[in-house]
């Protein structure tokens, strides 16, 4: 069993019985038959919107493929289903963007406890691993052990960590970690930022200020910004997400915490809605526990 099936784990079987359930209590291909679909997505975390959408699609298919019987509308729901996603995958810009010159700085932004640090220290290790010389920036000066967090994943990573004194200016750690980056040639900077809620301007201002340090020293840079969601909050990590994307220009997702819910339906609706192209996974804890986002082998783990 692969990592990404075993992370899945609990969504797919959350998933499958929901389906059962579903096709169990088929009697015709009716009105009643599409409410009861839409409902069962809604139900798997698709989202009201997007279970919506994708009723009418699946009542098109349905209708156009002239499926009847029990076996030959679970089918043709399923591989549109699996379709769905791949599409998606397909048209989505899911690697990460590199700069040309110098080194590429990536922001990460989301509120408190998604996995901001835990996914900064495990691309660390990537790229790392890669033969890339990687920075990280302790943006994050608000919550008190946000800084020692990000070096305790510094030390295990063996990169180097810029940080200033509790409650400093983030803008500042994030100048000191460019200047770092640019005089060391780094080819990465990852900057931690603090768990921002959204509704709160003066953490957004920052955010805007971090920008505009970073594109100064760096032209067009952050070349990411990438919004931390986790996914066992399913709805509201939604809401979350609209909310950034409106104050700031989000350039994609990670998607946290995959393996502790039956909630992974919410990757639908961030793709759907949103737009935003999921780029990374999270599976888990550990520095290992991060994927890089691939629609198909995702559809294929869930309803294969
Ligand atoms: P931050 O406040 O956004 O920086 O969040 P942290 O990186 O401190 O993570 C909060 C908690 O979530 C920590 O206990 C992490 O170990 C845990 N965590 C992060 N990513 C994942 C994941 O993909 N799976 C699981 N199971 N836990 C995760």
């Amino acid at each position: 069993q692969s990592q990404l099936d075993s992370g899945l784990d609990e969504t797919k079987k959350s998933w499958a019985s929901r389906w059962q359930h579903f096709i169990a209590n088929f009697r015709s291909v009716d009105e009643d038959f599409f409410d009861d679909l839409e409902e069962t997505l809604i139900k798997a975390d698709v989202g009201a919107a997007t279970a919506l959408q994708l009723t009418d699609e699946l009542r098109d298919e349905v209708k156009l493929q002239n499926a009847k019987s029990k076996q030959a509308v679970s089918e043709v729901i399923l591989e549109k289903l699996v379709n769905h996603y791949e599409a998606q995958g397909i048209n989505e810009d899911t690697a990460m963007h590199f700069a040309q010159n110098g080194p590429t700085v990536i922001l990460f932004v989301g509120v408190n406890g998604v996995g901001k640090t835990t996914t900064i220290g495990k691309l660390a290790a990537r790229y790392k691993g890669e033969g890339k010389k990687v920075l990280l920036a302790a943006g994050d000066t608000f919550r008190a052990g946000a800084t020692q967090q990000l070096q305790v994943w510094g030390e295990r990573d063996g990169v180097e960590v810029v940080a200033g004194a509790p409650n400093s200016d983030p803008a500042s750690v994030v100048y000191d970690g460019v200047r770092a980056a640019i005089d060391q040639q780094a080819d990465i900077l990852f900057v931690d930022t603090a768990g921002r809620l959204q509704n709160n301007v003066n953490l957004m201002q920052e955010l805007e200020k971090m920008k505009r340090i970073i594109s100064r020293e760096l032209p067009e840079q952050p070349a990411e910004v990438l919004l931390v969601l986790d996914a066992t909050t399913g709805q509201n990590a939604l809401q979350q997400a609209k909310l950034f994307k409106d104050s700031t220009d989000v350039t994609g997702i990670v998607l946290t915490k995959l393996d502790g819910t039956a909630k992974g339906g919410i990757i639908l609706p961030i793709r759907n809605e949103l737009h935003l192209p999921v780029k990374w996974i999270g599976l888990g804890e550990q520095v290992n526990d991060l994927q890089p986002f691939v629609a198909n082998d995702f559809a294929k783990s869930l309803f294969g």
